[in-house]
């Protein structure tokens, strides 16, 4: 009875605040949804999905999970991925649909994921018809799980230091795959370890004396009755994780291991079985499955940390802090924290980059899906631009994210610390995305080298189209240019937002290049002048980037990410000093603007409590009861058996407190 009366909502109980702070919205929450899922009728597809997880609860309890050995948190998540197949053949889901049930049913990281994240888009992408037809509708349907093995123990980012060999032996018309020396094992890919029964092995193609480089080649791992590894094959786990323990990553050694000539996935790049070699059409065809890969990281970047901001504003809404009008009030009576403009500041642009992250990642897959449609017809020219955007995009979007959930984990204050609130498994389940599929500080070189080049082209007077047409006004930068806005309010405007944006990165694009051309008029070789340049090569890659996000997003993200590098707005004097005051102004002013909407802003992503498993962030609030009824389930608090008061009092403690009494 007493622990009933204490486990009742009670005076300070957070019950209604949230529906309180909904009726405050200025927007409809349902259109800003029907935006982001693509339209009304995609958005009541979403919920049926969303009911569909629900109902099958397809997560196990947080908190039990948690404790589980790493072993069972595999199994569980295997039970997941079981359970998600079964559903969507029951109910006839497609595969988009199936994605969906996943990702609404399961936020977590899956021995599935890198399935259908990387080794289906890559399959579908460097298969010819004949492999694709072999193999693809399998790996779709799951009858085979494959993975992509490209990192190396002594390789990772060098990717054209791969040492595994695929030599080709013409009379038995196939390849010879060997890892040759135990530091040269493949090492990371996800699935691989456990569950996958094929996988994309990236190996030098060697074809007599002649080396042509890395190439895709189909191997199957494991015999598909058994699951037991086929000779020559030598896999394991590479170990505990910071997060994604439920994912396999792991290593393959390959013991001469024979796969026919028809498994060199050849859709760009093929092998006669006399040897002769046809090299892709355009040098950078091979990147077509990391650009797809790259793009569906783009867009889930903005997903992953819109699951964070909505738990940090929910939470924010509900926990009271302080009065200082009247010190002694009852709580309730106490300050929401989201009402403090230090709390605003730290959460609410979040919100907005997290609006921003999502624009950019559909903008970014219809432009992924315009290159793919082109080049099935055979038309390379969108390649190399959109490579070098998604390098770039994916750099900044998933460091934001990243960056972001951490923040805003550290913004709700202690709680952020328990794994019942959500955000700890968010953060350290996604962090490995900033180095996976290109790590993050490396990337920006490939876009830094691609806008470098078309500096160069708008400097010999060629026409730029693309997301870098904006660096022929190279001019600007020397010829003493401003920026526009005259008061506060100017500088909120779009337009000029863009403006400033642009212009910051071709200062820096502009300022890098004459640093090259410098280094190397007085002598240094171009690879020292570059290494020298690196950073500044990391930020105009970041800048560039910051341009396509802008101009898919607008105020506030534009805003505060100008004040948080206020310096390189400032560097090229095409900013002034006054100007970030009006910047600093507009981003106080537009905080106060959107804090009555914060709860509707955050309802617009629409993920159902089952998405983001935290106690401090459900659609209802409740915050308080639900943090309690965590702890009931803690195995930590569990009932002992015979009559012990605490794990390990009789072995350890009691010798230890009573030990003068023993
Ligand atoms: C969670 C996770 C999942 C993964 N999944 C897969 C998978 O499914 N398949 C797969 O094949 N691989 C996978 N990887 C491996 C991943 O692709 C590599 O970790 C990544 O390519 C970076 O390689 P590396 O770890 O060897 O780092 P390194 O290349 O050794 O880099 C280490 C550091 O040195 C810096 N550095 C390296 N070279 C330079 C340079 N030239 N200039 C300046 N700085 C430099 C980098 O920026 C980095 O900070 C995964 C990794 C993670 C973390």
């Amino acid at each position: 009875m007493a622990a009933a009366a204490a486990t009742a909502a009670g005076a300070g109980s957070t019950c209604g605040i949230l529906e309180a702070e909904r009726r405050k919205g200025s927007f409809p929450v349902a259109a800003l949804t029907d935006l982001f899922n693509g339209g009304a009728e995609a958005s009541v597809e979403r919920k049926a999905i969303q009911q569909l997880a629900l109902d099958a609860e397809l997560r196990k309890y947080d908190a039990e999970r948690m404790m589980m050995s790493r072993v069972d948190r595999y199994k569980a998540a295997l039970g997941s991925v079981r359970r998600v197949v079964q559903l969507a053949e029951i109910h006839g889901l497609d595969d988009k649909q199936r994605a969906l049930l996943r990702n609404e049913g399961v936020p977590d990281a899956l021995p599935t994921d890198l399935h259908d994240l990387a080794f289906v888009p890559f399959l579908a992408a460097q298969a010819t018809e004949d492999q694709a037809a072999a193999w693809l509708d399998d790996a779709r349907a799951y009858r085979i799980l494959g993975c992509y093995a490209q990192t190396e123990l002594a390789h990772g980012s060098n990717v054209r230091g791969i040492e595994t060999r695929a030599v080709f032996d013409p009379d038995a018309d196939g390849f010879i795959l060997t890892t040759p020396r135990s530091e040269a094992r493949k090492w990371w890919p996800g699935n691989m370890a456990k569950t996958a029964t094929h996988a994309i092995v990236m190996a030098r193609l060697i074809v007599g004396e002649t080396d042509h480089g890395v190439h895709p080649f189909l191997v199957q791992l494991r015999d598909m009755e058994s699951h037991m590894t086929l000779p020559g094959i030598e896999l394991g786990d590479i170990g505990s994780k910071l997060g994604m323990n439920a994912v396999d990553n792991g290593y393959l050694c390959l013991h001469d291991v024979f796969i026919p000539r028809f498994n060199m996935l050849a859709k760009f790049a093929s092998l006669d079985a006399d040897g002769s070699y046809t090299k892709p059409a355009h040098a950078k065809v091979a990147y077509a499955g990391m650009i797809s890969v790259r793009a569906s990281l783009i867009k889930g970047a903005g997903g992953f940390l819109a699951r964070a901001a909505t738990i940090a504003v929910r939470y924010a809404l509900q926990r009271r802090q302080f009065n200082y009008a009247q010190p002694n009030c009852a709580p309730e009576a106490e300050t929401p924290i989201l009402d403090y403009t230090m709390q605003q500041y730290r959460v609410l642009p979040l919100v907005a980059t997290a609006y921003a992250l999502k624009f950019t990642g559909l903008w970014m897959e219809s432009l992924h899906d315009t290159l793919v449609a082109q080049m099935a017809d055979g038309n390379f020219e969108l390649l190399a631009e959109v490579h070098a955007t998604a390098a770039g995009l994916k750099s900044l979007t998933t460091s934001l994210a990243g960056d972001g959930c951490e923040a805003l984990r550290k913004s709700v204050g202690g709680v952020g610390f328990l794994v019942a609130s959500g955000l700890p498994d968010l953060f350290s389940g996604y962090v490995g995305v900033e180095t996976a599929e290109g790590e993050n500080f490396l990337l920006t070189q490939q876009t830094a080298r691609a806008l470098l080049k078309a500096l160069q082209t708008a400097v010999g007077g060629g026409a730029l189209t693309g997301s870098s047409a904006y660096l022929e006004r190279f001019a600007a930068v020397t010829g003493g240019e401003r920026w526009s806005p005259t008061d506060g309010d100017a500088v909120a405007d779009l337009a000029a937002l863009v403006t400033a944006y642009e212009h910051r990165s071709l200062a820096l694009t502009v300022a890098t290049a004459q640093s090259l051309q410098a280094a190397i008029a007085g002598g240094k070789p171009y690879v020292e002048a570059w290494i020298e340049a690196q950073v500044e090569a990391f930020r105009m890659s970041r800048a560039h980037s910051f341009v396509v996000i802008v101009r898919n997003f607008a105020q506030l993200f534009a805003l505060y990410w100008m004040e948080v590098h206020a310096g390189e707005f400032l560097d090229s004097g095409f900013v002034s000093a006054e100007q970030v005051v009006w910047v600093r102004a507009a981003v106080r002013k537009l905080l106060g603007v959107l804090r009555p909407d914060a709860a509707s802003l955050v309802d617009a992503f629409d993920y159902h409590d089952c998405a983001l498993s935290s106690a401090i962030g459900c659609y209802n609030g409740r915050v308080y009861e639900r943090l309690i009824d965590t702890t009931r389930h803690d195995p930590m608090n569990a009932p002992l058996d015979d009559d012990e008061p605490s794990p390990g009092w009789r072995e350890h403690l009691k010798p230890l407190l009573l030990r003068s009494r023993m």
